[in-house]
Parts: structure tokens; sequence; C-alpha cells
């Protein structure tokens, strides 16, 4: 029984899947299983990211805390995320992906938004 099972894992760990550079992971935030392009290092349906990179994509870093998407906005015309990590508090912008949630990047703006037009505008 026992040593079924440990070979069982082994094959598991050894398959292809874990050798690619292109990273699939289980988003920590909400459990979506990811399926890296090797671009994009964040989960297209909460957007939340780990502290795993000094730069991006050297996966450097050594925090491995949750980056929670804290706005978005444009930057000569290209759609821009802000990860905060929760842990260390270090701050990445990263670029948003095709596939990325549109219900959660409007609500980043809409608060974004919020913010910039307290006590100046009423809706
Ligand atoms: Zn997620
Ligand atoms: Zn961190």
């Amino acid at each position: 029984m026992i040593r079924e099972y440990s070979v069982a894992v082994k094959d598991h760990m050894s398959s292809r899947r874990f050798q690619k550079k292109k990273e699939d992971f289980l988003c920590a935030h909400c459990g979506e299983f990811v399926v890296g392009d090797g671009y994009t290092n964040h989960c297209p349906s909460c957007l939340h990211s780990l502290h795993v990179d000094v730069f991006p994509g050297d996966r450097l870093a050594s925090c491995g805390g949750l980056m929670a998407p804290v706005s978005s906005r444009r930057k000569n015309s290209e759609e821009r995320l802000l990860h905060r990590c929760v842990r260390c508090g270090h701050e990445q912008e990263n670029k948003i992906a095709p596939g990325d949630s549109r219900e959660v990047l409007l609500s980043l703006m809409e608060s974004a938004a919020d913010d910039f037009f307290k006590g100046t505008r009423k809706p």
C-alpha cells in the first residue's frame, strides 16, 4: 500500500507538467487553476498574484506573499494593473492579459475614480 502510493507520487512529480518553464499554478486567493502562458503571472479570475519576482519574470523574490490587485490604469494606450503584496507591501505593475476579468478590472477603476473624485463631485 505505502510503496504503491510513493511510486504514484514520484511518477506524478516527474511528469512533464513540472518541468516546463511556463508555470501553471493554483491561485492562492480563489483556487482557480491558472494555465501559464509565460507572460502573465496572475489569476485571470480574481487578478491576484504571488510575490515571486523582484523584477517581472525573474522569480527571485523570497517573500511569496499574496499580491492583491489595487488599481488599474492606462499608460500609453496599454492597460496596467498595480499589485501590492499583502505581506511586505511591495508594489508592482503588470500588463493586463486579454483573458483577465473585466469585472474585476472595472471595479478597480471605479474605486480609483471614487477616490479621485471624493469630495469634489457628487454622483
Ligand atoms: Zn484567483
Ligand atoms: Zn512581498
